[in-house]
């Protein structure tokens, strides 16, 4: 707000009314659709939102480039009118990549294209012939500035950030958001250089560089090459061919569960993104209660990337009033599971899935998982036995100690409730004893 009042009033002299009115109706209509947006935003479309949105900051930053171009300072010459050149050529090329880049990035989040890595013969030689031909035009249009050379590297900037995006693997995604989240930050920086404007530089700078930090912390987390994932999954190992062979799995129904959450002494649960569909933290924190009401230790182990956003179940946790001090991350509970009688994984997957440590060549091999199958028992909470969002099978389903709970995470935790009420009858008079 405080950018655009400076602009307009900086340059006000030189508005005439109509361009002030447009530029206020312009303004009314975007902050229009951006309170819109988040109002109706679902927790769960949080990060195609964040996505789309950084891609309308990279278009932005390459229209400020071409202005830039087409619209040059009459005063500039010399080295300066060279570095003006430069700023429009660079600005183009970050904004152009972060606008193809976000927008692949939004639909793979939206599930509108499948979120596996596109692997084209030669994709890391494409990658970095393309910077290295960003490069060569930076020169020739620093020397030669021509429309022709402009139209080239936009080309190339929507070709590559498309690519990039596009070749990394659905488990990679949230390094992507951060990633992207960072460039449109350069974009932005690189627009304040071109209009001379210092705040759009400082700004852009703090979210470049907080989101690149962010980007890194998160590959720590994940166990990822921070370099392989700019690079577009750089030396990330080829996706193992399924073959189908998983054994059986085992149903259990809602009356079974309640059955062993009575008689366990520890129990952890470990909620996912299915967790965030179903809107079931609620019931779960109401089944937490009840729990620790008969003597039951419950606690929850919380993956990193659990969910659609960093931080996702914990916000979750915390609208239902979940205690913080019974919330565990995956490296403080990870030793846990194998002292724990009952493991409830609610509508998590990749989080939990024991391919990320036994097999190296899983698309997910080297992410830190939670041990969940390490416990005595596990119920799985889903509605079928789909994949994903790494969209790979999870040999957890069929482990000797998992029973698949079918169905929606809210409804069955529902019955859960339903069927330890029925129970209590005869578990009151033991309620206290630790079993
Ligand atoms: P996953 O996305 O791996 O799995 C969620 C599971 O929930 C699905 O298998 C689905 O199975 C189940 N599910 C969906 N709806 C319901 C429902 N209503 N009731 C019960 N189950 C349901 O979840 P995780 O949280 O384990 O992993 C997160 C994944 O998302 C990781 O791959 C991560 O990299 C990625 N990611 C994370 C981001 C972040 O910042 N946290 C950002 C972008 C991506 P079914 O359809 O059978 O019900």
């Amino acid at each position: 707000v405080v950018a655009l009042a400076a602009t307009v009033g900086l340059a006000s002299e030189d508005i005439t009314a109509t361009g002030l009115v447009l530029i206020a109706l312009a303004t009314a209509i975007g902050a229009g659709i951006g309170l819109w947006r988040a109002r109706v935003v679902e927790m769960t479309g949080m990060p195609e939102l964040i996505a789309i949105m950084h891609s309308l900051v990279g278009l932005a930053a390459a229209f400020v480039g071409w202005n830039g171009y087409l619209d040059v300072d009459a005063e500039l010459s010399g080295s300066l009118l060279g570095i003006h050149h430069a700023e429009v050529f660079i600005g183009v090329f970050i904004g152009a990549v972060t606008f193809t880049g976000s927008v692949i990035a939004y639909l793979k989040l939206s599930a509108r294209i499948n979120s596996r890595p596109l692997t084209l013969p030669g994709k890391h030689v494409l990658n970095i012939g393309a910077l290295v031909a960003f490069v060569a035009l930076t020169v020739a249009f620093v020397a030669r500035p021509n429309m022709g050379l402009l139209i080239a590297v936009t080309v190339i900037a929507l070709a590559l950030g498309a690519h990039l995006v596009a070749s990394i693997g659905g488990g990679d995604m949230p390094v992507v958001v951060s990633m992207l989240n960072s460039y449109s930050g350069w974009a932005a920086a690189a627009s304040g250089f071109l209009l001379a404007n210092n705040l759009l530089i400082v700004t852009g700078a703090l979210v470049g560089s907080s989101g690149a930090y962010l980007s890194y912390i998160m590959c720590k987390a994940m166990n990822r090459s921070f370099i392989s994932v700019i690079a577009g999954g750089f030396g990330t190992p080829a996706a193992a061919a399924d073959d189908g062979e998983h054994g059986e799995h085992r149903e259990i129904s809602a009356e079974e569960t309640a059955e062993l959450l009575r008689d366990a002494s520890a129990v952890i649960i470990t909620p996912g993104y299915g967790m965030a569909v179903a809107q079931a933290q609620y019931p779960v924190a109401e089944l937490a209660r009840k729990l620790r009401e008969r003597g039951v230790e419950v606690r929850f182990g919380i993956h990193p990337v659990a969910g659609r956003l960093p931080g996702h179940m914990n916000v979750l946790l915390a609208e239902a009033n979940v205690p913080y001090d019974i919330v565990l991350e995956m490296d403080e509970i990870n030793d846990d599971f194998a002292a724990t009688s009952v493991v409830l994984v609610i509508g998590a997957n990749d989080t939990v899935n024991p391919a990320a440590t036994d097999n190296p060549a899983s698309p997910i091999a080297g992410m830190p998982v939670l041990h969940v199958w390490e416990a005595a028992d596990v119920v799985v909470f889903k509605r079928s036995m789909a994949a994903g969002y790494a969209g790979v099978q999870n040999p957890l389903f069929f482990r000797e100690n998992s029973q698949m709970l079918f169905g929606d995470a809210k409804q069955r935790v529902e019955d859960i409730l339903r069927s330890l009420d029925a129970l209590d009858t005869p578990v009151k008079e033991m309620a206290g004893t630790s079993r």
